[in-house]
């Protein structure tokens, strides 16, 4: 390898490839590509590199290869764990990957789509829905994260219970390897047992392994129905009663689960304009239920209905309003999906992104809330999340006056107190979201040496120079 580039050096060479325009240094433009959503994470690179196709990809990854220029590979930086931006050090180059925005094909008989990594997930699935098919992976970012970026993330959301992960959308993958070589395994097999599947090592990698230019994704029969209904219930332990009544009664019909607590519910109130509270009185948890039909509207409805009479039978439900219209519905999901955003409003949010067995739930929200006001008195616990997938968002909101700064700078210890409870219900304490820079050192407390050791050496066969995402995961 050559001495690392000054930072002329290597604007000069990424100029050379995509053209001056496309290579950003000024602050007022790397801006947007250095700060993080949340604002917990800020960097300062050696420059923002814009390619286009997948040959300007492969030609910068081969001279950062060979001059040891570390590169951070972006999306949409709607990612939670600070691993799409640069860090501090002025030597990162981010490669944003929104200039490779084609839909090269979509194919209604085989039912799949060809993407490029840069288009946005709303895009796909609305190229998806013109094509009377249907792409099921959904998430509060949608309209703003980019397919490459789901699925170096292996991005979960509200469609998981039916659908899956992102990993169980994908066919094939077009990745471009570190040292600038192209893969191209953009197949369209459902079946196909020859060797190791290698898209699944990128699948989940947070940028570590290659660069993704471009992606075939499954596509499913759009349903044809869909009945949303917004349903309070007094405990998480209800609620997960509920959960398993509508699983029996809808099976795979039943595409969404969610569990939101009051507090959730009065954030979204206070800061989403022209927000409405679907039920006229306050109640402690909620859940959004979402049953879809490959029938017909009707269908949906009466499954519905009848799951509904018998949950207001059996006293698990307090309250309830179905969705009368589509924009109900939407108005129902919106809710959801804000849920991440109001709390910004509110000061300082502790996150957490755990998993841990659906019938652990109830016990997890206990004890954590338990543990984590006894440590911060008047910190507001705001769980909510995919209860159908044991996926819960444990995030804890500042109290109320209180110094942001001082709240966040205690992290590290609410963290260690609710993993420490994931970690005794046998979960995992990163369902969704990754590991990126923020979990990087809780890595090595919840994994085996082999599997450290494992992923290591995969590291080093695929990237033996470490210039992909240096610094995150591992
Ligand atoms: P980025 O943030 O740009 O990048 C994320 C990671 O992928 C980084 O490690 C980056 O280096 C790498 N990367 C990006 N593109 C490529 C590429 N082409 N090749 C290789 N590596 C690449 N996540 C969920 O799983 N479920 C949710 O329900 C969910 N809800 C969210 C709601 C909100 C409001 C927000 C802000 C985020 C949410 N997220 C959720 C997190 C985030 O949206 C996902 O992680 C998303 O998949 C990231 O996509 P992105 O394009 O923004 O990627």
């Amino acid at each position: 390898m050559n001495d690392t580039p000054t930072q002329q050096a290597i604007v000069s060479a990424l100029s050379a490839i995509v053209g001056e325009t496309h290579v950003l240094t000024r602050t007022e433009e790397t801006r947007p590509y250095c700060v993080e959503w949340r604002d917990l994470y800020f960097g300062v690179p050696a420059a923002v590199v814009r390619p286009a196709s997948p040959d300007e990809v492969a030609a910068i990854l081969r001279f950062a290869n060979e001059n040891g220029v570390p590169i951070v590979p972006q999306g949409g930086n709607t990612g939670l764990v600070g691993a799409q931006v640069p860090d501090e050090s002025g030597r990162e180059v981010v490669l944003t990957l929104e200039r490779l925005k084609a839909i090269r094909d979509v194919d209604r008989e085989g039912a799949t789509l060809v993407a490029e990594a840069g288009v946005v997930l709303e895009e796909i699935q609305k190229a998806a829905s013109e094509a009377g098919l249907f792409f099921p992976l959904s998430l509060g970012a949608q309209g703003s994260c980019r397919i490459g970026g789901n699925i170096a993330t292996n991005a979960g959301g509200t469609g998981v219970l039916a659908y899956g992960n992102t990993r169980d959308l994908v066919l094939g993958l077009e990745v471009v390897m570190a040292d600038g070589t192209i893969w191209n395994g953009l197949r369209r097999l459902r079946k196909d047992n020859t060797g190791y599947d290698l898209k699944q090592l990128f699948i989940g990698s947070e940028g570590t392994l290659g660069v993704i230019t471009a992606a075939s994704l499954r596509l499913f029969p759009a349903p044809k129905g869909r009945a949303v209904a917004f349903l309070a219930v007094e405990d998480p332990q209800t609620a997960l009663t509920l959960f398993r009544r509508f699983s029996q009664t809808a099976g795979s019909a039943l595409t969404g689960f969610e569990l939101m607590p009051r507090l959730g519910i009065d954030f979204v109130l206070r800061h989403q304009e022209g927000t409405r509270d679907p039920l006229e009185a306050p109640y402690p948890w909620y859940c959004l239920v979402e049953i879809s039909s490959g029938r017909s509207e009707a269908e949906a409805s009466e499954l519905m209905e009848t799951t509904l009479e018998a949950a207001f039978e059996a006293e698990e439900v307090l309250d309830g309003a179905p969705a009368a219209s589509l924009a109900q519905a939407a108005e129902f999901w919106h809710i959801r999906h804000t849920m991440s955003e109001v709390q910004k409003k509110e000061g300082g949010s502790i996150k957490h992104d755990v998993s841990v067995p659906i019938a652990k739930i109830p016990e997890f929200l206990k004890r954590a809330s338990a543990a984590v006001t006894e440590a911060v008195p008047g910190a507001r616990p705001l769980p909510f999340g995919h209860l159908g997938d044991g996926n819960i968002h444990y995030n804890v909101s500042q109290p109320v006056g209180a110094d942001r700064d001082e709240f966040l700078a205690r992290w590290d210890e609410v963290n260690k107190i609710v993993h420490g409870i994931v970690g005794e219900l046998s979960g995992s304490i990163s369902a969704e979201h990754g590991i990126g820079r923020l979990k990087r050192k809780l890595l090595v407390e919840v994994k085996s040496e082999i599997e450290i050791d494992l992923m290591r050496r995969i590291k080093a066969a695929f990237d033996p120079n470490a210039i992909l995402n240096p610094g995150r995961m591992l």
